[in-house]
């Protein structure tokens, strides 16, 4: 489509000067502004045509160029146009502000998603282990159904604010300067609301409970996100909802302790089975009662018996990590007399074991 002319478009003469062309463009503005027209293609494509066409003529370089050379004279210097709404308003940022307070105005009518939620979830250690479906019940706003987000009862228009005119924000003389504040009569809305929804009390959004079943995978540990889309606040004039995230705490375990994806234990066993080797039960998460593992003959107080598979389930692969189970060892306090007999006995045996060995090393330095 061939570019209109710029004085065309702002719909001012050749020669005029720079007041008419500001006013010129801001009547447009006001007219296609993106706030006024949201989701309307055509009157977009308006405001970025007269934004263009008041950006080239406003400055005077550009210009000349223009009016010796229209759209081709300005290919060289590198102006393009707008891409987009963003260009256009932090290039006239202070002029939306200047005219008509749009500075502030703009970025709260410009679509933003809702808030994120956050929800704080605490699991045992076992339910962890196999995940689990849980029922969680939060509050988030949401859009007042009864005005459709407006705040004005049924029946009723919001009146524009006396104290701006609309505005939204009102304009202050400081020496020189001339500075716009937000309007303290309607907050910068632009519209006093005379008769406020009964239901959300004019505020357009309304507190409410909701109940949603979150799936938690096996393998969740402290700090874990779960993110579920869109189950936050709702996004506003037109933005996304935000997310909702369940945030997973663990509870201490009696028995285990967690370190990544391995479990750490603790198991007390007798001098006589560390001695001669048993078989003993260690409890394992996933299994009533545990299993049975082999303690090897001769382990010692500390030794770490390692069974593998045995720990957590990994949250992305099919996993497990591994169970470290330290050895204690237990020494009787209290023993029968037939148990101090043979622990007797024992002893002799371990002396007369020494005493043979001290022998032999006798023996063999006589025989130097
Ligand atoms: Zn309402
Ligand atoms: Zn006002």
């Amino acid at each position: 489509m061939p570019k209109r002319d710029y004085y065309e478009v702002l719909g001012v003469p050749k020669n005029a000067g720079e007041e008419e062309l500001k006013k010129a463009y801001r009547k447009l503005a006001m007219k296609y502004h993106p706030d006024k027209n949201p989701g309307d293609k055509e009157a977009e494509e308006s405001f970025k045509e007269a934004s263009e066409a008041y950006e080239v003529l406003r400055d005077k370089e550009k210009r000349d160029l223009y009016d010796r050379f229209g759209h081709e004279g300005l290919q060289g210097t590198g102006f393009r146009g707008f891409g987009g709404f963003e260009d256009i308003f932090s290039s006239f940022g202070d002029i939306f502000e200047d005219f008509f307070g749009f500075g502030g105005k703009r970025q709260r009518n410009r679509a933003r998603s809702g808030n994120d939620l956050r929800y704080d979830l605490e699991l045992s250690l076992e339910e962890a282990f196999s995940g689990k479906e849980e029922e969680i019940v939060f509050h988030r706003w949401e859009k007042c159904e009864s005005c459709q987000g407006s705040g004005v009862a049924a029946g009723h228009e919001p009146a524009v604010c006396s104290t701006c005119q609309g505005r939204g924000q009102v304009a202050r003389s400081q020496g020189f300067f001339q500075i716009s504040t937000t309007c303290p009569s309607c907050h910068g809305e632009g519209r006093i609301i005379t008769h406020p929804c009964l239901d959300c009390r004019g505020v357009g959004k309304v507190k409410v409970k909701r109940e949603i079943t979150v799936k938690i995978p096996a393998g969740v540990d402290t700090g874990s996100r779960l993110r579920l889309r869109g189950e936050g606040e709702p996004g506003e004039f037109g933005g996304p909802p935000g997310d909702l995230f369940v945030v997973i705490r663990l509870e201490p375990h009696d028995f285990f302790t967690r370190e990544g994806d391995h479990l750490l234990c603790e198991i007390p066993i007798s001098f006589v089975q560390a001695a001669l080797g048993a078989k003993i039960e260690i409890p394992v998460l996933g299994q009533d009662g545990g299993k049975e593992f082999d303690i090897p003959a001769g382990t010692q107080p500390g030794d770490i018996l390692t069974i593998s598979g045995e720990g957590m389930p990994t949250l992305r692969k099919d996993e497990r990590g591994d169970l470290f189970t330290k050895i204690t060892v237990k020494i009787p306090k209290k023993l029968t007399p037939r148990q101090k007999e043979i622990l007797a006995e024992f002893a002799e045996l371990e002396e007369s074991k020494r005493s043979k060995k001290l022998k032999g090393v006798w023996h063999k330095m006589k025989m130097q």
